[in-house]
């Protein structure tokens, strides 16, 4: 039997440490989006609303990476600790973009997540300075030099940018059948590749092989 001696922990890992005064430096992603949480909740609290606890990590949206999900909040109920859980895409590395997305989560945060992108988000949303269609907003021309500032207060973000390949252009590139005479398109699956492709249900021709039909 073995026992497990945990590592002795740095007490400073967490903690802010700096050489320049008034800038922070946090080794960890976490620790940095929390104190944003902080140094941001006056900003909600000045406009009534309250803002809860809440968990942030780095980590991509349950969606997968499809472009424009660059952050994702999920409801009190969601979590056995009742807490709001926020991931921000691992594909942002510009602190005031991080904060800009971080602001946005926390929006669905005080909603709790109930009304998605809907009127009552958009309340908070607007009075906070957030502009754009509601579904990306994000912060207008008087909320950018606020983050800015946070940024600076925060100092740098520890994390380098992770590089994920666009789904899109994989979708867009998939390959399909298309029938010459009428232009019917169907996608075709992997594993029936190799019988080439179907006939046409209109014209009963044999379809053109369309899309990357040799990678898949
Ligand atoms: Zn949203
Ligand atoms: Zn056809």
């Amino acid at each position: 039997m073995t026992t497990h001696t945990p590592t002795q922990q740095t007490p400073r890992a967490n903690a802010p440490s700096s050489d320049q005064p008034g800038i922070a430096h946090y080794s960890l992603r976490e620790a940095w989006l929390l104190a944003g949480v902080e140094l941001l909740r006056p900003l909600f609290t000045s406009k009534r609303h309250i803002l809860p606890d809440c968990q942030v990590s780095v980590g991509f949206a349950s969606t997968g990476n499809r472009a424009g999900h660059i952050g994702q909040c999920w409801s009190t109920g969601s979590s056995d600790a009742q807490v709001n859980q926020i991931f921000i895409s691992p594909a942002l590395v510009d602190p005031v973009a991080v904060l800009d997305t971080l602001v946005h989560e926390l929006v669905h945060a005080v909603d709790d997540c109930k009304h998605k992108h809907g009127k009552e988000f958009k309340k908070i949303a607007l009075s906070l300075g957030l502009k754009g269609p509601m579904r990306s907003a994000g912060a207008g021309a008087d909320l950018l030099p606020k983050l800015l500032a946070l940024a600076q207060q925060l100092g740098p973000y520890p994390h380098a940018q992770l590089h994920v390949p666009s789904k899109r252009l994989v979708i867009r590139n998939r390959p399909r059948a298309q029938c010459k005479t009428c232009g019917y398109q169907v996608p075709m699956l992997k594993k029936f590749l190799a019988f080439g492709p179907p006939i046409c249900p209109q014209d009963k021709v044999e379809m053109e092989a369309i899309g990357n039909w040799d990678e898949f």
